[in-house]
């Protein structure tokens, strides 16, 4: 049975990025960007005023003294352009983004001012030298540029200069599809009241929001029976996204019909069993589909109890997520925490155990939770992660540090 690094590794070497394609800014929020994005146009396009007030020449006020009055000449609005130049001694009302007339060189802002009718004077808090509350044309950014490189992550800042710059189908690495099957007879929809023997679907639920919050574009399949014909076509259908999680149905029970199905649709076991608790009979597989040395989809078969399902998401699905997006292949990020009370592990495998983190007089302690075991999907709910203790049975002291996997 592999080692959770090990499986870590044989997961992460079957992931390769996703090629690039074009998505509109709004699919592309999070993605990695494929291309080098430059400016269309001068930004401004034009010099502009920065400020409502009064385009002037700033020589003139310079000249004349602080009770200077100029003539009030054209009103100049955003979106509007000035018809003529400014006049000597004159100065042009003027809005927050408007062009400039030609010949003005400040802009004095409207509070600094007092006018009667065509005249104005000025009583400005700062000095009126050229350049004051004024942008030049192409001071951000001018044609053809480089603004953005490949690898830049799509932020909403990032996807607000695509669109300054008519940048709006950008190439990305794009998120990738998720598509989820849950399988078991027992299992009912979450809106159903659930008949004799029967349980809700959690997993679907869990598992969508995981993948969402991980980067990927989830769908649901509908709920699969452990009844060959009908597993098969949901399972096939699942085939065509990136990566198919299935929930359920991989142990070596009766109806466990997941493994010998997917072989059947081609899809090659990489590994079937980890030395991991929660989640021992964790199914990794790869294909059918080969394109330009990519393997597609890559299927994890995930125990069906919700707990086994969230650690195993977090230790694979998730860094798999991580790497066909094009982000670096790495495991799941743990760190090493005090543990905050002593703690007795008993078991013959490496166990993920939910744990809170607390902050106790300053240091970082972890709270191993009382926990009923992988279906208790509530008592998770508290934690804030999982504190990891070895194989083998073990008395753990307050104060040892122990690995730490947070929740999302
Ligand atoms: P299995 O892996 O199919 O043997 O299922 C293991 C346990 O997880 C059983 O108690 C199932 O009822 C439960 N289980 C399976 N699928 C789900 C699901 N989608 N939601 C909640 N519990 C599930
Ligand atoms: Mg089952």
């Amino acid at each position: 049975m592999l080692s959770v690094e090990e499986a870590i590794d044989a997961v992460l070497s079957h992931a390769s990025v996703l090629p690039a394609r074009r998505a509109s800014l709004r699919e592309a929020l999070g993605c990695l960007l494929a291309e080098e994005v430059t400016a269309d146009r001068d930004s401004p396009p034009f010099d502009k005023a920065l400020v409502d007030g009064y385009a002037v020449r700033s020589a003139d006020l310079e000249a004349g003294g602080e009770d200077l009055a100029l003539s009030v000449g054209e009103e100049i609005l955003a979106g509007k352009t000035p018809s003529r130049p400014l006049g000597d001694l004159e100065a042009a009302a003027i809005m927050t983004g408007a062009p400039m007339p030609e010949g003005a060189d400040a802009v004095i802002m409207i509070e600094d001012s007092d006018r009667q009718g065509d005249r104005v004077t000025f009583q400005p808090r700062r000095p009126i030298v050229p350049g004051l509350n004024r942008m030049l044309k192409g001071q951000e950014m001018r044609t053809g540029e480089v603004l953005l490189q490949p690898g830049d992550e799509l932020n909403a800042v990032r996807l607000g200069l695509l669109a300054t710059v008519g940048w709006t189908e950008p190439l990305v690495i794009p998120r990738p599809k998720v598509a989820i099957a849950s399988t078991g007879d027992e299992i009912v929809p979450p809106d159903q009241v659930p008949g004799p023997g029967q349980i809700r679907n959690s997993n679907a639920t869990l598992l969508e929001s995981l993948s969402n919050a991980s980067g990927g574009e989830p769908s649901l399949l509908p709920i699969a029976p452990d009844e060959p014909t009908s597993l098969r076509a949901i399972l096939e259908e699942g085939l065509k996204s990136d990566v198919l999680l299935i929930t359920g149905g991989v142990s070596a029970g009766k109806r466990d019909l997941v493994p010998g199905i997917l072989e059947e649709l081609g899809v090659r076991a990489i590994f079937h069993k980890i030395r991991l608790k929660p989640g021992k009979p964790l199914l990794f597989g790869v294909g059918p589909k080969q394109v330009g040395g990519r393997i597609s989809p890559l299927v994890f078969g995930l125990p069906g109890n919700p707990v086994s399902g969230v650690v195993g998401f977090l230790l694979f699905v998730r860094p798999t997520l991580e790497a066909l997006m094009g982000r670096s292949k790495t495991p799941a990020p743990t760190s090493l925490i005090p543990l905050g009370q002593d703690f007795s592990h008993r078991g013959d495998r490496p166990t993920y155990h939910p744990c809170r983190l607390l902050d106790r007089e300053g240091e970082r302690v972890l709270e191993p939770l009382n926990w009923s075991g992988s279906p208790d999907l509530r008592t998770v709910t508290r934690a804030d992660g999982f504190a990891t203790f070895e194989a083998g049975d073990r008395d753990y002291q307050a104060g040892e540090l122990v690995g730490f996997l947070p929740l999302l």
